[in-house]
């Protein structure tokens, strides 16, 4: 098979398990988005996926994602998000660079962005990167913080809180994290009383994405179910 051949048969399989676990959960597949996660994929890689249709994309840092996209933007109606933490000192650059920025986890980096963002037209949509299971070594604001990040980041005006997300941690039977996609998706339902625009529950990967979906996911993030395995 070509490469194109084989991203095609992987993109079937992963729309088959979107359909099949909203499908148990009584829900309706189109209200999931599938992010092709393209950190260390080359530009090559990322065309072949927006040839399979692929609209949304995901990259980690900012530095690649610069590199990859910088001169050669992505065609409209492909929206690129930052999925990977960002430090305070990058933030004029993923402001200019993607649509969507995933991992908003502490004020000082609601401030940054807001100060990159402040002569946009439209407001820059932004997600709350939550360390549901309070695991040491990763990003993201503890739960009981969630809920004021989401208000410092409506009241910036330039930025729109319009979701959650988290990293699950990595486990044999993605059963054992459903816990935590279903305290992501409380919390969400919490905090939305007092925002509104938190809809977005940008939660599930290649191992757990279907575990995700039953919990409500409405956004998962794929890489190595599509692309194969990291080098
Ligand atoms: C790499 C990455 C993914 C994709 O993980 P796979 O296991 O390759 O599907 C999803 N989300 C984030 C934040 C990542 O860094």
């Amino acid at each position: 098979m070509t490469g194109d051949d084989s991203l095609a048969v992987a993109y079937a399989a992963i729309q088959r398990r979107v359909s099949e676990a909203a499908t148990r959960a009584g829900r309706d597949p189109a209200t999931v988005s599938v992010m092709a996660v393209t950190k260390t994929r080359g530009r090559a890689t990322v065309d072949a996926a927006l040839r399979l249709g692929i609209t949304s994309l995901g990259e980690n840092r900012v530095q690649e994602a610069r590199d990859k996209f910088g001169g050669d933007p992505v065609p409209d109606g492909v929206v690129l998000s930052l999925i990977g933490s960002l430090q305070t000192n990058k933030a004029k650059q993923a402001v200019a660079l993607f649509d969507l920025i995933e991992s908003v986890d502490r004020v000082s980096l609601v401030e940054a962005l807001a100060r990159a963002a402040a002569d946009r037209t439209s407001p820059l949509p932004v997600l709350i990167q939550v360390n549901v299971a309070a695991e040491a070594q990763k990003a993201g604001c503890a739960v009981e913080d969630a809920g004021r990040l989401a208000l410092a980041v409506a009241a910036t005006k330039v930025l729109l809180p319009v979701g959650v997300m988290t990293i699950a941690p990595l486990v044999e039977d993605a059963d054992d994290v459903r816990p935590v996609f279903r305290t992501l998706r409380q919390l969400r339902d919490t905090v939305r009383e007092s925002v509104p625009t938190l809809e977005a529950l940008s939660m599930g990967m290649s191992n757990d994405l279907d575990v995700a979906i039953e919990e409500g996911a409405t956004a998962v993030r794929v890489g190595r179910a599509l692309f194969g395995d990291r080098g």
